[in-house]
C-alpha cells in the first residue's frame, strides 16, 4: 500500500520554511499532497489559485509531490485522498499548543488519522508567511526568505502599482 501524506496550510505565501518541510516529508512518503486552504474569507493576502500556482512552480522538480486546493474539514480531504497521515511543521514552542489540540481533535473525528510533526530546521525557525508579508509591505528584501518564483511574483505585484 502506498504511503500518502497531506501537508495542509495557508501558504500565504509559501516560504523557504514550508519548502524545507515539503522536501523532507517527500523523502518519507511515496506521495505528498500539499493542500492549500481555499480563501474562507477575504483575509488572505494572495488568492488561493495564485498560492497553488506558486507552489506548483516551486515543487515542479519533486516527482512525488502534488498540490491541491481544499476547503471544509481536513479529515474529509484526508479520507477523499486515501491518506492517513498529516504532516505539520513545528517551529518554537509557540506552534505546539495549537498543533497538539488540532492533532487530537482530528484523531477524534477520524481515529485512523495520524499527525506527523517535523521540527523546523534551525535556519527557518523564525520564518513565517506573516513575517514575509510584513517585510514585503515595508519594502524590505524578501529574496532569502521565499523561493525564487514567489519573490519574482511579489516583485511583479509591486511593479504594477
Ligand atoms: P496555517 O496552517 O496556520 O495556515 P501555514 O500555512 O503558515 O500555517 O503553515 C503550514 C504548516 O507549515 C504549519 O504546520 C506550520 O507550522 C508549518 N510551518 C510554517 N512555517 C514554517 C517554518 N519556517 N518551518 C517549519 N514549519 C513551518
Amino acid at each position: 500500500m502506498k504511503k500518502i501524506a497531506i501537508y495542509p496550510g495557508s501558504f500565504d505565501p509559501i516560504t523557504n520554511g514550508h519548502l524545507d518541510i515539503i522536501i523532507r516529508a517527500a523523502k518519507i512518503f511515496d506521495k505528498l499532497i500539499v493542500a492549500v486552504v481555499r480563501n474562507v474569507n477575504k483575509k488572505s493576502f494572495l488568492d488561493s489559485k495564485i498560492r497553488v500556482q506558486l507552489i506548483k512552480d516551486v515543487v515542479k522538480n519533486l516527482n512525488n509531490v502534488c498540490v491541491k486546493e481544499f476547503d471544509g474539514l481536513l479529515v474529509n480531504f484526508v479520507k477523499a485522498n486515501k491518506a492517513n497521515v498529516v504532516v505539520r511543521g513545528l517551529r518554537a514552542v509557540s506552534d505546539f499548543e495549537y498543533e497538539f489540540q488540532m492533532a487530537l481533535m482530528n484523531r477524534k473525528l477520524y481515529p485512523e488519522f495520524e499527525t506527523l510533526f517535523i521540527a523546523s530546521s534551525e535556519k527557518f525557525a523564525y520564518l513565517s508567511s506573516n513575517i514575509v508579508k510584513e517585510i514585503y509591505n515595508l519594502n524590505g528584501k524578501i529574496d532569502c526568505l521565499v523561493p525564487e518564483p514567489v519573490a519574482n511574483y511579489l516583485k511583479s505585484l509591486k511593479n504594477q502599482k
